[in-house]
C-alpha cells in the first residue's frame, strides 16, 4: 500500500495525526502499532479509524464504537471523558453539560477519546448537519 501520508486510503480526505499513546487505549491488538506516523479519519461514512503509510485500523479493530462514524449505534460515545453517547444529542444541553464538566474537572481526550482530541468541535459539526435545535 502506498498513499499520501495524511490522506485516508479509503475516503481520500486528510485525517489528523494521533500519538501511539492515544492508539494504545483504543486499538484491540496493540502489537500492530509501529513507530510510524498514524492519523485518525473522522469522515462519518468511512470505516477507517487509524491509518499510517502502510497499515490501517477499521472500526472493527478498535475496542469501542466511534460515535462520529455514521455506522455506530446510538449508544456509541461522543464524549469519552464523561461518557456521553450519541443518544444524548436529543437533549438540548449536551454541549453545555460537557463544557461544565471540562471546566470543573478537566479532560483527558488525549487518552480517552479515540481521536485523541476534544469532542466539542465534532459535536458542533454533527449538530450543524442534523440541525438539532438547541
Ligand atoms: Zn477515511
Amino acid at each position: 500500500m502506498l498513499f499520501f501520508a495524511d490522506k485516508c486510503p479509503s475516503c481520500n480526505l486528510a485525517g489528523h495525526k494521533v500519538s501511539s499513546d492515544t492508539m494504545i487505549h483504543h486499538v484491540k491488538d496493540i502489537s500492530r502499532i509501529s513507530d510510524a506516523a498514524y492519523y485518525f479519519c473522522s469522515t462519518p461514512e468511512c470505516d477507517i479509524v487509524y491509518y499510517s503509510q502502510d497499515d490501517l485500523f477499521t472500526t472493527s479493530m478498535v475496542n469501542k464504537e466511534i460515535g462520529i462514524k455514521s455506522s455506530s449505534s446510538d449508544q456509541a460515545l461522543l464524549c469519552y471523558c464523561y461518557n456521553y453517547p450519541k443518544a444524548e444529542l436529543v437533549s438540548n444541553s449536551l454541549l453545555d453539560k460537557i463544557k461544565i464538566r471540562i471546566d470543573n474537572f478537566g479532560n483527558r481526550c488525549d487518552l480517552r477519546h479515540p481521536a485523541g482530541r476534544c469532542c466539542i468541535n465534532d459535536i458542533k459539526k454533527i449538530v450543524a448537519v442534523q440541525k438539532v435545535e438547541f
